[in-house]
């Protein structure tokens, strides 16, 4: 990536100019931020400079756009990249920002695969690079269970520092894959697997830089000398801390947890069913068991390609690059072991509680005809894990990337972009959106690979699309599906919990109840505390008063052909991303 030194020698039509930001004031505003963090952190970004295909990967990520892009590869290019050091310089970087009109799009690490990654939703934007500098566990506490993190700490660091510093005692909780960061993945209002797994929820306490740069901190964090700012979450007043989720209201530079401490014994399990039409059956007895606590985490129901895709690609199964239909997907569950639903849970405690929650467990998934049972043996020298021996580590927050596996499914350049509808626990919804998915993807081409899991009293269902980024029909067909499900699911009142940054703003317009009181309530707290519209403008589909209504929300493809015509005024950068964005 070219370092801010070679600012100069590039020429001001190669910038990747913001709206309503000459190269001059980018220049400026560049060469300032220099000043802020250190030249060496700070990087300028181009078309040219974007990091070749066959580079970036999950653990060398591109932040300058989306290393899973779905639109053009340039579509949500950044300008250029700052990483602060401390709290004190995001408040400075934010100020400049301010002074220059330069949009900043703060990531903790970046990797929200399937989502965007750490590109910005409006090209030109500079990425915050949070996580590369700012990454401390600052405080661990064994009394309260808790720690209290900076943004670039991730899964793998968190756990590898309770190991390495006398915190063996407490577990994490971390998601799928265990590369991004524990801050980030509960902004994104993401979620794991162990009793802790509602990221949101477990958190407890923020410090947050406005859009103005001014610092605050949430909960017990706003009384000076405060001694329980990481026990008790709401603290005096109203209750902030959720406005800065999944929103452009403030840049969190730490944040509070709560960990588990070791339950003290532990046992996941494996149930499998055989049959497609089994899906109602197990969503109705997860959630009758999870709502009585005799589940105590969220397991997950995952459909037999899923599982097939983690052991290898579509080809080491079949020769067919159609969608798989239903005797295939026998074939493949029974070469694999696993059924056409297999359900991966785990109880935590000792031993007398695991047996008595067991009794009733196994009571429950048996009735469904034809349903098998297995627990996590040890794996053995030189065998291939199982999706079972994976699941056991992450259900016991032991952080890997197990789950990456997939992706390749049919491409080695496989690529993912996720669809993540929410329906009550039932399992009339579980079936409904299920047969609404599969529909689609026949339709478009696709292998439906996916996963249902119960949160609390909600389904959360995980679909993941694999395409090939390189092959630019398969991308457009990828997009257009999940556009079209984006308004299937609405029609049936279901509504995605986090989307893609190229959907962010059809989501949006899809929570309208009340004329939109939603988004227009979000508009106006956006444009009260950020009114330059310098902080992660488009992120949710919120964007602020300056650049709202100029043509920056993306439309529907159908609607997109009739307004084609329509261009941002007086935005040469816009211009040229709207039509890159158009050639699909
Ligand atoms: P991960 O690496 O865990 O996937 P990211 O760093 O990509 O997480 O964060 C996911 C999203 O959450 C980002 O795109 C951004 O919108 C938001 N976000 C992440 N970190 C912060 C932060 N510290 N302050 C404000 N928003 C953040």
């Amino acid at each position: 990536m070219p370092p801010i030194e070679h600012l100069a020698s590039i020429p001001d039509e190669t910038l990747i100019l913001p709206p309503d930001v000459s190269a001059t004031a980018l220049r400026e505003a560049l060469n300032q931020l220099a000043k802020i963090v250190g030249s060496n952190n700070v990087q300028v970004h181009t078309k040219e400079s974007m990091k070749p295909d066959d580079e970036g990967h999950y653990y060398n990520l591109p932040k300058e756009h989306d290393l899973f892009y779905i639109l053009e590869k340039d579509t949500f290019l950044a300008s250029g990249l700052v990483a602060p050091g401390s709290t004190e310089e995001v408040s400075q970087i934010v100020k400049l920002a301010n002074k220059y009109l330069v949009p900043l799009w703060p990531v903790s690490i970046g990797r929200n695969l399937g989502y965007g990654g750490s590109a910005p939703r409006l090209r030109g934007s500079i990425v915050l690079d949070l996580g590369a500098r700012m990454n401390k566990v600052l405080d661990v506490s064994v009394r309260d269970c808790t720690c209290l993190l900076e943004p670039g700490v991730s899964y793998f660091a968190l756990h590898d520092y309770l190991q390495k510093n006398g915190f063996k005692n407490l577990w994490i909780d971390n998601p799928d894959l265990g590369g991004g960061s524990v801050v980030g993945n509960a902004l994104d209002r993401g979620a794991g697997y162990t009793p802790y797994g509602e990221h949101f929820s477990m958190h407890c306490g923020m410090e947050v830089v406005l859009p103005t740069g001014e610092v605050m901190r949430t909960g017990m964090g706003s009384l000076p000398g405060s001694n329980t700012w990481q026990t008790f979450q709401y603290g005096y007043g109203p209750y902030p801390d959720g406005i800065f989720t999944q929103s452009n209201y403030g840049i969190v530079t730490k944040m509070g947890f709560w960990l588990m401490p070791d339950p003290g014994g532990y046992q996941s399990y494996l149930f499998t069913f055989q049959n497609d039409s089994d899906l109602p059956a197990i969503v109705e007895s997860v959630r009758i068991l999870r709502i009585g606590m005799v589940i105590q985490n969220s397991p997950t129901i995952r459909n037999t390609l899923l599982d097939a895709a983690t052991y290898g690609p579509k080809s080491d199964y079949t020769t067919s690059e159609k969608p798989l239909q239903d005797s295939e997907i026998d074939e493949i569950a029974n070469k694999i072991k696993v059924g056409r639903w297999s359900l991966y849970g785990a109880m935590y405690g000792p031993k007398p509680m695991r047996d008595l929650q067991w009794e009733t467990i196994k009571a429950t998934f048996m009735k469904i005809p034809g349903a098998k049972y297995e627990f996590a043996q040890p794996v053995a020298e030189g065998e291939k894990m199982s999706v079972l021996q994976m699941r056991d580590e992450t259900l016991r927050g032991l952080p890997n990337t197990y789950e990456l596996g997939w992706l390749n499914w049919t491409s080695p350049r496989g690529s993912l972009l996720g669809f993540s509808p929410i329906s009550p626990a039932s399992g009339f919804d579980a079936n409904k959106q299920y047969q609404m998915v599969l529909k689609r993807f026949q339709e478009f081409g696709f292998d439906y690979l996916g996963t249902f899991i119960v949160g609390w009293r909600e389904l959360h269902h995980i679909v993941c699309l694999t395409f090939d980024k390189t092959n630019p029909s398969e991308r457009k067909r990828a997009h257009r599906c999940i556009e079209a499900l984006i308004d299937d699911a609405a029609a049936e009142g279901y509504g995605e919990y986090r989307t893609h940054l190229c959907y962010m703003d059809q989501l949006a317009s899809a929570y309208s109840w009340g004329n939109g009181a939603s988004l227009k309530f979000n508009e106006q707290l956006k444009d009260s505390l950020d009114p330059n519209g310098i902080l992660a403008p488009g992120k949710s589909g919120v964007w602020p008063a300056r650049l709202r209504g100029r043509g920056f929300e993306l439309k529907r493809s159908t609607e997109r052909k009739s307004e084609s015509t329509m261009i941002a005024k007086n935005q040469p950068s816009n211009r040229r991303s709207i039509s890159s964005h158009l050639k699909l």
